[in-house]
């Protein structure tokens, strides 16, 4: 499930939407994507084929093996797959880039990568586009990035979609992008450590219609992934799955002992 509370046409949105007079205000997405650098034990040990995911490609990750092979081809980052087990713990997996609704927090689906060294452009490249087609099958017309580089990421994004080695989007996506309000801003608080110039340019405030947005809500969601409450329910996980693992580690031994 995604965010509740964004406009979606055909879901909660009524069929004359566009004709309503604050139309831009009120249907716009907003986007936020941000790295997450203290993922510490995410990825222990053998990686994805020890742990594999139940959810495939349907959860919140971009397609994961589809992300592979795009960063092999675009020469993001190595995944955990192709390196010995020597060398697994050096480069584990311990980061994550995600993106989430800037209005309501909620994260996005295929909106999340993992990153094994720095973030790089062409990480959020993979997450972002993921996320635009589906909006543009939707139908929605505006669209704000908050992206705490904003400024410098968006220059070349166009090229890196048509990039020869990785088309990240149909020729008919890209076509329909072209004709989308796609408005790129930094968040309020990380503006502040940015150059001058780039204050009037990527600035929520001196952007018409979007609010009081501060574009900054991406990264509460990291305290939010330690609280307490998420926390007992990954312990909740952990005691299910030894009440149901315990059976086999305590008897299947006497068992054979018996034979
Ligand atoms: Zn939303
Ligand atoms: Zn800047």
């Amino acid at each position: 499930m995604g965010c509740v509370s964004c406009p979606l046409p055909g879901i909660n949105l009524d069929e004359d939407w566009q004709q309503h007079p604050h139309t831009e205000l009120i249907h716009t997405t907003f986007i936020g994507g941000d790295g997450n650098f203290r993922l510490r034990r995410h990825n222990k040990g053998g990686g994805e084929v020890t742990d594999p995911s139940l959810f495939g490609d349907d959860g919140f990750y971009g397609p994961n093996e589809t992300y592979k092979k795009f960063c092999k081809a675009r020469d993001a980052a190595p995944d955990d797959t192709t390196v010995s087990s020597a060398l697994i713990n050096l480069i584990m997996i311990t980061r994550q880039m995600s993106t989430s609704c800037v209005r309501s927090g909620a994260f996005m689906p295929k909106g999340t990568v993992d990153l094994t060294r720095g973030e790089r452009f062409v990480h959020f490249d993979f997450a972002l586009t993921h996320i635009l087609s589906d909006i543009l099958e939707r139908g929605i017309t505006r669209i704000v990035v908050s992206y705490d580089i904003a400024c410098i990421y968006h220059i070349n994004f166009h090229k890196r979609l048509i990039n020869k080695n990785w088309l990240l989007m149909s020729p008919t996506e890209q076509e329909t992008l072209k004709t989308m309000k796609l408005i790129w801003l930094v968040p309020k608080f990380h503006l502040a450590s940015h150059v001058e110039g780039c204050a009037d340019k990527f600035s929520f405030n001196w952007t018409p219609n979007v609010g009081r947005t501060c574009g900054e809500i991406v990264e509460t969601n990291w305290a939010s992934l330690n609280r307490k409450d998420t926390l007992t329910d990954a312990k909740i996980d952990t005691n299910w799955r030894k009440a149901i693992n315990e059976g086999e580690r305590v008897f299947l031994p006497r068992a054979n002992l018996i034979d």
